[in-house]
């Protein structure tokens, strides 16, 4: 057993950056710390084959910057932080290469906090959790907090009612159709909570048996998972993957709102202003899906009680993205401009 080779990259948006190898694993990736100001950088480790290390890199720094935003508009006392492993997770993920990672995250002596992500289970994270202490998301033992998934959808859900309050004069979903794009742990979850309040479901995923059998629970109907934006809709809910709500998307979406958990949702910050004009209301997704890290988060901060803890953390979530809606109607522009500034400010400072 080698120790991993981490080597410090210069970086003048990043706090401290590092290329992750150790040669008998295989293991090939990079750990970004964007911003510990509020505290640790928490965020999760993913698994993916990309197409150089340049395209690993980029990613882990938007995505390590991302945490900072989450995790701030969440009040979280935490930073930003993330970490991806080059490969195949079908092929290339083994015991050695998770405890090669595991050993690089405590080599950081928990500035940075892993979690799951892309390409990584609950069972990759108690393997990790045998060479570190900086790992949650775990299943078992104490304040381990399991799937986040439920916890997002949750949030997801009370985001959806607080546009709905603003767009249709209620927080009352009953009757509304939303328009749920993916129904992986997230999306399935959130149509199981909006069928509880009584909405009508339009659902899609690129897995023709997931969107049958979630179609079947919930009395939904189908939909071809490229043209689901444009559905017959009140709301569309973007639950599966990142740059969704773009130039060739946008105009064709019929919904007048749209929230949903998938990260990433805006293929470009001009996307943002293209759905303005349209006067249709986007809820910032990391506002929206914060209740995945809110969970995470009761795990690294050991909380006694996570249950009250997590529930008053999903309440405050609502208020911050009530207060983004407002703000941005009154001053006319979108409300994902507005959530940036808004955390920005909120980055620089301490959680307290
Ligand atoms: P998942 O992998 O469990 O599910 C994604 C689903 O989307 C799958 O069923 C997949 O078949 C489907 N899909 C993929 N591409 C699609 C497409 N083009 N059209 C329709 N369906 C498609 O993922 P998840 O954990 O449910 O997460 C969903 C999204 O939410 C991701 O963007 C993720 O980053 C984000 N997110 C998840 C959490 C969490 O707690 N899991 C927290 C915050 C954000």
């Amino acid at each position: 057993m080698t120790q991993p080779v981490l080597t410090r990259l210069t970086s003048t948006t990043h706090e401290e950056v590092y290329r992750v190898e150790e040669a008998e694993s295989g293991l090939h990736g990079f750990i970004a710390l964007h911003s510990t100001v509020r505290g640790p950088a928490a965020g999760g480790l993913r698994m993916r084959v990309y197409g150089s290390e340049a395209a690993a890199l980029d990613d882990v720094l938007n995505l390590s910057r991302g945490m900072s935003y989450k995790n701030a508009a969440a009040g979280l006392p935490l930073g930003g932080g993330k970490a991806v492993i080059m490969g195949d997770p079908t092929t290339a993920k083994t015991p050695a290469l998770l405890r090669a990672m595991g050993r690089a995250v405590e080599a950081l002596a928990g500035r940075y906090w892993t979690a799951e992500d892309m390409g990584m289970a609950p069972e990759d994270m108690a393997e990790i959790a045998r060479v570190t202490r900086f790992v949650a998301g775990r299943d078992e033992g104490r304040h381990a907090s399991g799937d986040p998934s439920p916890v997002t959808a949750r949030g997801v859900l009370g985001a959806i009612k607080v546009g709905a309050a603003r767009v249709y004069g209620s927080r009352d979903l009953t009757g509304k159709t939303v328009a749920v794009q993916g129904l992986g742990h997230v999306g399935w979850h959130l149509c199981r909570m909006l069928h509880d309040e009584g909405a009508k479901l339009i659902v899609a995923d690129m897995n023709p048996a997931r969107a049958a059998t979630t179609a079947q629970e919930f009395g939904a109907q189908v939909a071809d998972p490229a043209a689901v934006h444009a559905a017959e809709a009140d709301i569309f809910a973007p639950c599966a993957i990142g740059g969704i709500l773009n130039a060739r998307t946008i105009p064709q979406i019929r919904a007048k709102m749209v929230a949903g958990a998938a990260n990433n949702q805006l293929a470009s910050e001009a996307d943002a202003d293209r759905l303005h004009a349209r006067g249709i209301l986007y809820l910032p997704d990391y506002v929206a899906n914060g209740g995945g890290i809110v969970n995470v988060a009761a795990e690294i901060l050991h909380v006694e009680s996570p249950a009250p803890w997590v529930a008053e953390k999903l309440a405050a979530l609502e208020t911050t993205m009530e207060r983004i809606l407002a703000r941005a109607e009154g001053e006319g522009t979108s409300p994902a401009h507005l959530a940036d500034r808004i955390v920005e400010g909120q980055m620089l400072r301490q959680a307290g």
